[in-house]
Order: C-alpha cells, then sequence, then structure tokens
C-alpha cells in the first residue's frame, strides 16, 4: 500500500508512469488510494489552472449518423430514434443565445451527418466567426477528410473534439464496424498538423476492456499530448447490440481521470455529462477530481432528448438560461469559479508556428 501512496506521489511530480505502474495503481483501488489520487489530481489542476472551470455551450445540431458504432444511441441502424438536424439558421440561433448568456466557446457537434458538406459547414463556420467575434468554435462531427478539416479551419473554427474511443485495437475493431483505428489516428494527425487545439477521448468500462487496456489510453494520451480529452463512462443503450452491457462505473472513471489529469497536467478535461447522468454529483466529483470543463447543452429544449447517445441524459428540460444558472451554482459550491471566455488550452500560445500545415492554411480563404 505504501508503495501505491508512493507512486501517486511520483507521478504528481514526475507526470510519468509505466504501463506496468498504471495497471498496478488500478488494481489496488481502494479507498485511500482514491483519495490520494484525486487530491493530486486536483492540486496539479490547481497548479495550471487555479480554480478556473470552463464552460463551453455544446450544441447538439444533428443527430443523423452514417456510423454503426454499437455502443451508441446515434447509430444508423437505430431505427427507433427519432432524427432530427438544425439548418444552419437554427444553429446560429442557438449560438447567439449562447452568446447572449456569456459563453464565449462553443461545440458544435452531431453524427456523422453528411448533409452537412464541406460547403455548407465552412459557411457557417465563417458566419458564425463573423457574428461571434471573441468565440472559439469547437467541431465534433466525427471523420472527414484532411481537404474538408483544412477548409472548416481556414473559416475560422479553432477546436476539434474526436476521441480515439479505446487504444485496443481488439475492442475497437468489434465497436466499429467499417471503420478503421487507423484512419481515426489519422485524422487525429491531420487535425494537429492543421493547427486545431485537438482533443481525444476514450470510454471506461466497454466490454471486454481491461485495465491493460485503459493503461493503453492513457498513454495513448501522453504519447499524442492533445489539448483536450475527454473521458467517460460507457453507459449501455437500450436500443443497441451492447443493451445487456454492463458498462463503466462513475468510480473506475474518476479515479482514470485522475491519471489522466497528472499525466497530462496542463490539459483541459471535461467533466463529462455522461458522469452527471450515472451520479447526480458526477461532475462535481470530477471537478474534484482533475476536470476543469463543463459542457452544457444549449441544443434547443425540445430537441435534447433525441440527442441519445446513451440512456438517462440529464438536464433535458432545461432552458439555456435556468441552464447557466444552475451550472454556476453547482461550479462555486464546488469550491471553483466559473468561466465563460474562450478557454484556450495553456499551451496553445505559446506553440504558434510549430505545427507546419498552420503556416500554409492561412485564415480566411480556401486551401
Ligand atoms: N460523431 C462524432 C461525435 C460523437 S458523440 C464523433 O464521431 O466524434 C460524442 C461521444 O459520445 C463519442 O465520441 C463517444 O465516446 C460517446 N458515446 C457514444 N455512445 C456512448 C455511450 N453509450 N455511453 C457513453 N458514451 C458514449
Amino acid at each position: 500500500m505504501e508503495a501505491i501512496l508512493q507512486l501517486i506521489q511520483k507521478v504528481a511530480k514526475t507526470h510519468e508512469l509505466s504501463r506496468e505502474q498504471i495497471i498496478n495503481l488500478l488494481e489496488s483501488v481502494d479507498e485511500q488510494v482514491k483519495q490520494e489520487l484525486f487530491a493530486a489530481a486536483l492540486k496539479t489542476k490547481q497548479r495550471y489552472f487555479g480554480d478556473k472551470v470552463y464552460l463551453r455551450a455544446l450544441i447538439e445540431f444533428s443527430n443523423y449518423c452514417r456510423r454503426d458504432c454499437l455502443y451508441c444511441g446515434l447509430r444508423r441502424s437505430n431505427s427507433r430514434l427519432v432524427r432530427y438536424r438544425l439548418t444552419p439558421q437554427e444553429i446560429r440561433a442557438s449560438c447567439q443565445e449562447a452568446y447572449d448568456l456569456g459563453y464565449r466557446s462553443f461545440v458544435l457537434q452531431s453524427g456523422e451527418d453528411m448533409w452537412y458538406s464541406q460547403e455548407v459547414l465552412t459557411e457557417l463556420i465563417r458566419e458564425l466567426k463573423n457574428g461571434f467575434p471573441g468565440a472559439a468554435l469547437t467541431l465534433s462531427i466525427g471523420e472527414r477528410t484532411v481537404r474538408e478539416y483544412a477548409s472548416f479551419f481556414a473559416a475560422g473554427a479553432d477546436r476539434f473534439l474526436l476521441r480515439h474511443e479505446t487504444a485496443s485495437p481488439l475492442i475497437y475493431g468489434k465497436l466499429h464496424p467499417g471503420m478503421n483505428q487507423a484512419e481515426r489516428k489519422a485524422c487525429l494527425s491531420s487535425l494537429g498538423r492543421i493547427g486545431y487545439q485537438a482533443g481525444v477521448g476514450f470510454m471506461v468500462g466497454l466490454p471486454g476492456q481491461t485495465f491493460g487496456d485503459l493503461a493503453d489510453d492513457l498513454l495513448y494520451l501522453q504519447e499524442i499530448s492533445p489539448h483536450m480529452a475527454g473521458i467517460g463512462p460507457f453507459i449501455p443503450h437500450p436500443d443497441t447490440p451492447l443493451a445487456q452491457e454492463q458498462g463503466g462505473s462513475v468510480e473506475m472513471t474518476l479515479v482514470v481521470l485522475a491519471l489522466a489529469r497528472l499525466l497530462l497536467p496542463d490539459c483541459l478535461i471535461p467533466a463529462t455529462t455522461a458522469l452527471g447522468s450515472l451520479d447526480p454529483v458526477g461532475r462535481e466529483k470530477a471537478l474534484k477530481a482533475g476536470a476543469n470543463v463543463v459542457m452544457p447543452s444549449l441544443t434547443p429544449v425540445k430537441l435534447k432528448q433525441h440527442y441519445a447517445l446513451y440512456p438517462g441524459k440529464i438536464c433535458l428540460e432545461d432552458e439555456p438560461g435556468a441552464c447557466k444558472a444552475c451550472m454556476q451554482k453547482r461550479i462555486r459550491e464546488s469550491g471553483f469559479e466559473p468561466d465563460f471566455g474562450r478557454g484556450d488550452s495553456p499551451r496553445w500560445h505559446q506553440e504558434p508556428g510549430t505545427r507546419s500545415i498552420r503556416k500554409r492554411v492561412s485564415r480566411g480563404q480556401s486551401p
């Protein structure tokens, strides 16, 4: 036990662990280990970010998806899902609402919906960046061509979230029919080269996932050193082939999140909605275990219920104004300070120009 506690102190200083050490830690989790781990992760977060928690307005603009990921409620084979798609005008209206409430960071997320062509999205991004000065725009729309990624970046998109979902080639293959892990990783490399602040991430508690697999997820984060990393529990959806699986626990997700904080001290790590859906104070627990971002949904209330990645999603009735007040209160009561600014990665300003493609793709014109 002493050895494990020493290991936690060590990683808090060096931000490094071997695969074996991570597995060892995950195997040894008990109340004391959790407490030490969360305290060390919180301290690390505070050293890099103070008490700030960044809020991002999440707009889930389409639940159409060409993919068939076994875990996801939006998968194309799920014929029970009511599909919707916001028009560019409706997306602008949601952004306006967010902007008026003070949000300066928007995340546009969707299934892989090809109705949103390169032209349509590029034009929309340009309008949003012109219409909402000072706001950062994040895309989370899945896999596209390098050309499309470059066009969106040139139009002004700042960031891109594309979770790697799992580092295990075996599990990735089983859960993503017709997809390819190498291609997803290639997308992530392109995003980085183009110049986006890029986010990856994974689910905890996938069927067949071992501590070794989770160690590989954490080491993958360390290898690519993303600006953002989303870590959430897998929650089985009743209308998917994984309906009968057990899913991930809040506890294990928090432990893995805390380790991610210790290994990547300056990373933006959200307290995921999935955690809040499994536990009424799951997001607060995540903030106290090293997370520093919250992404409340500002999707129009009547449609929120249909963006059903997993069952039991929270805040389905909350209008944006009430949601803001609720999030502010929750963050303050957890001992932190809500921040509605852009919330860039602290590494961002230090490294402009170090990414080769960034120099070639200039803003405001097509590549
Ligand atoms: N189509 C986009 C956005 C995906 S939805 C893309 O491919 O990036 C956002 C995330 O929700 C996914 O990356 C996945 O990690 C998570 N997710 C999907 N189904 C889930 C489930 N059943 N439980 C928990 N998280 C899930």
